[in-house]
């Protein structure tokens, strides 16, 4: 992908880039619609990357293109307001913007342009839009000689991706795309931001774990997920905390005397999930990896049922998944489409993606594009030509 990017910048900006920087799209393990609750989440970086070649130019102009779309975006320096940033040069150009406001001297840098290139899949829930904003950040970071720490760049991310692109998004993708190690998690507090990297050991434990994108988005996945965050705020205001994350499993019956049933399906599967995260964050360190299944399980029940996030896809394929073997399985991501994981013994990978198949095609919903991931390391200078 290096080589691609490369030759995608030379073919439409007519010189070489000077450099590569690449980071990687992220899976959630455990900790769904936690991160706004200033709860615990547990992504891992994955094996999947967007690369961007980049060079600075010598004046204010900016451009920026892209593997995946025709056409080559560009602005001034001068005019990286969010409100005339649209489409999906919003994200790197809001990756700009939002640099500015912490702490890059906009009116002092050069002018660039970039190269994106990207095998992270699109809407898969798998974050290509933080692999982006956090390949262009780190990108920007080194040739702006800005000297940003890891945590600051993830909130750069947000920020473009909050007040740029206009997605109320929590601080759990970037932060992934930036901290993630080989075949480890990483696990976040979304109130303190405190960062945690929490080996897996899959590989060693003969496991492998299987993304299986559904390649369907419903159509009411965007007016659900503003849903559910303002249940989750409603619950909180009336139980006098300042969020969910202030609640334990022993406030639950309070909660239920308190609040309408629905709300309180919604609060439960917040504090039942959190704890689900601290459960799997021990487990991990005292059992390893193989006992963590029951927890990605209840993960999926609580989702279904109590925050009716799922879709018929995303059950299917978790039942199919854990009946032809996998020691454990979740959808994974905002919900109403997008993918599940399934944690899947090495042996069994093949047989779980072929139940998958053909549980798809027998209730004629679309295929199913099914991949194994490996944790991998975050953002990172690619080697290559220097400046
Ligand atoms: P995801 O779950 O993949 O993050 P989002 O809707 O949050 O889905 O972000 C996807 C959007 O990010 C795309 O529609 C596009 O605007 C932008 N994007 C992601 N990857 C690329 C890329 N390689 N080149 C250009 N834009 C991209
Ligand atoms: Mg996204």
């Amino acid at each position: 992908m290096d080589r691609a990017a490369q030759a995608g910048f030379q073919s439409r900006f007519h010189r070489s880039a000077t450099g590569l920087w690449s980071a990687p799209g992220r899976v959630n393990l455990i900790g769904e619609h936690t991160d706004y609750n200033d709860g615990f989440v547990l992504p891992l970086a994955i094996d999947r990357r967007t690369v961007v070649a980049l060079s600075t130019r010598t004046d204010r102009v900016v451009r920026v293109a892209s593997s995946f779309a025709a056409e080559t975006v560009e602005v001034s320096l001068d005019e990286l307001v969010p409100e005339k940033l649209d489409g999906w040069s919003a994200y790197p150009l809001g990756v700009a913007w939002a640099l500015g406001q912490f702490g890059a001297d906009l009116t002092a840098v050069p002018g660039f342009e970039v190269y994106i290139d990207s095998d992270v899949p699109v809407g898969a829930g798998l974050s290509s839009s933080a692999a982006l904003e956090s390949a262009v950040a780190v990108a920007l970071n080194d040739v702006w000689d800005l000297s940003l720490g890891r945590a600051t760049l993830a909130r750069v991310g947000q920020l473009a991706e909050n007040r740029v692109v206009g997605a109320p998004t929590g601080i759990m993708d970037q932060s992934a795309s930036l901290l993630g190690q080989a075949d480890a998690a990483v696990f976040l507090d979304c109130r303190s931001l405190a960062a945690e990297v929490i080996p897996l050991g899959l590989n060693p434990a003969g496991l492998e774990l299987l993304i299986i994108d559904t390649r369907v988005s419903h159509s009411h996945a965007t007016g659900g997920y503003a849903a559910r965050r303002k249940s989750c705020e409603a619950g909180a205001r009336a139980l006098g905390v300042p969020a969910l994350r202030d609640l334990s499993l022993h406030d639950l019956p309070r909660a239920q005397a308190m609040l309408d049933d629905e709300t309180f399906r919604r609060v439960r599967h917040i504090v039942t999930e959190n704890q689900r995260v601290l459960d799997t964050v021990e487990a991990l360190r005292s059992s390893g990896c193989t006992a963590i299944g029951p927890l990605l399980d209840a993960s999926h029940r609580s989702m279904r049922d109590d925050f009716e996030i799922s879709a018929p896809e995303l059950d299917v394929a978790v039942d199919t998944a854990r009946r032809a073997g996998a020691i454990g399985a979740r959808m994974t991501g905002g919900g109403f489409g997008g993918a599940s994981i399934a944690l899947t013994p090495t042996e069994l990978v093949p047989a779980v993606t072929a139940a998958v198949m053909v549980a798809f095609t027998e209730r004629g919903f679309a295929t199913p594009d099914v991949f194994v991931v490996h944790a991998a390391d975050g953002a990172a200078r690619d080697s290559g030509a220097r400046p």
